[in-house]
């Protein structure tokens, strides 16, 4: 491949871009994971974790990418034959969805359009029919990745506890947490399953596992097999800052970095840019013509927008045209949105012009690809982040 002048565009909803400061915290020599210095990067990383998931209790880090956090929630706390309450959401719930299958578990999959959040109505309504207490766990996802839809966590928690069900409650925030507003303790969460490679602004490799009292008691109890995964020898070790197998020692400088960077700019601030290039995203999207793949205004995700193409167009196609004219990548449809649908990250570390920038690529990208729309998607993005953007802007 030759060289391309200028930056890559990595504008999918993770990996995302991985700023200056952290690659260069990353670029330390590697160092004895069984000694003083190592004790103390630990001792750095674990409080500041802890505010970004805002919980008191304990966060697991694994050296794997989010699929292992989602496995080690799942043994940690459950035995086989446990009945889990899971929630169509999108791709990702139903990958989730089939991890539990293949794990012995038995998950209930409510059967969700792929364009709205998990139902907090719904989930209630299953629990109160089970009036034995069958379900030991409600997973689900904060942000569906391959749609741009969040679900509204804290009405799933009020679900649960009107329902006066005992489940636990695990939520998946691989692209959610850092970007969009999370409180695993307020919310009563008892698993958080996180990931580095998007809102924590990071390279992919680590993962994570925030843990309640009860899913700690839980897991006293769980018969699924765990070795690797067991959360009890990795927190029994963390005690003295050190991890019980070789942890990912640079991508643990890399994360001391991320949080310093996301507390200086406080977590409030982050969740608001977000959110405002999120709506200025949408008004680009509804300039254009098109559609944004969310079809409820309370659950559009801060950190990417799904657009759906016009009838006989191939997103992939659009999304081969960008790469190849303007070295930017935007995210594919997954699933069954496979080429219906392509994806615009705005997570991370990520500013106006970035956003300026990305969008300008896509708006021509659309001309260059043939696909119609109106002009001046970019201008009202412009509107929205310089304020004058009205309705658009006041929904961020
Ligand atoms: N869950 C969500 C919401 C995701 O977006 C992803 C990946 O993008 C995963 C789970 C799987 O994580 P990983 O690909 O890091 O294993």
């Amino acid at each position: 491949m030759s060289h391309r002048s200028g930056r890559h565009f990595l504008q999918i909803p993770g990996p995302t871009n991985v700023p200056d400061r952290v690659l260069r915290a990353i670029d330390h020599p590697t160092i004895d994971h069984r000694g003083p210095d190592f004790a103390e990067l630990t001792r750095q990383i674990l409080p500041g974790l802890r505010k970004v998931f805002k919980t008191a209790g304990p966060v697991v880090i694994y050296p794997a990418s989010g699929t292992g956090a989602w496995e080690a929630a799942l043994v940690n706390t459950l035995s086989p034959g446990d009945r889990v309450l899971m929630f169509e959401t999108g791709h990702f719930a139903a990958l989730w969805h089939e991890m539990a299958k293949r794990l012995g578990l038995e998950p209930e999959f409510i059967s969700g359009d792929w364009r709205t959040g998990a139902d907090p109505e719904a989930i209630g309504q299953r629990l109160r029919e089970d009036t034995e207490g069958s379900v030991k766990a409600v997973c689900v996802v904060h942000n569906e990745t391959s749609t741009g839809v969040t679900s509204r966590i804290g009405e799933i928690r009020k679900a649960i506890d009107n329902a006066g069900h005992p489940a636990l409650l695990m939520v998946d925030t691989i692209s959610s947490l850092a970007s969009i507003d999370y409180r695993h303790d307020d919310w009563g969460v008892d698993v958080t399953v996180a990931g580095s490679q998007k809102g924590l602004m990071l390279p992919p490799g680590l993962s994570f596992n925030a843990i309640s009292q009860k899913a700690l008691k839980a897991a006293e109890g769980a018969r699924l097999p765990r070795s690797y995964w067991d959360w009890r020898p990795i927190l029994a070790a963390n005690e003295n800052g050190f991890f019980g197998y070789t942890p990912a020692t640079n991508l643990l400088y890399g994360l001391r970095e991320a949080l310093a960077m996301l507390l200086e700019e406080g977590l409030d601030n982050v969740f608001a840019r977000h959110q405002l290039h999120a709506a200025a995203t949408r008004a680009a999207v509804e300039a254009w013509g098109l559609e944004v793949l969310a079809s409820n205004p309370r659950e559009y995700s801060g950190s990417l927008t799904a657009v759906v193409m016009p009838e006989g167009h191939d997103a992939d196609a659009f999304r081969k045209t960008v790469l190849d004219r303007f070295d930017m990548s935007l995210g594919a449809g997954l699933g069954k949105l496979k080429g219906r649908v392509f994806r615009i990250g705005h997570l991370g570390d990520f500013n106006d012009l970035m956003l300026a920038g990305t969008l300008s690529g896509v708006e021509m990208g659309l001309s260059l690809a043939g696909v119609p729309h109106r002009k001046g998607g970019v201008q009202a993005a412009f509107d929205v982040l310089t304020g004058a953007g009205g309705s658009a802007a006041a929904t961020a």
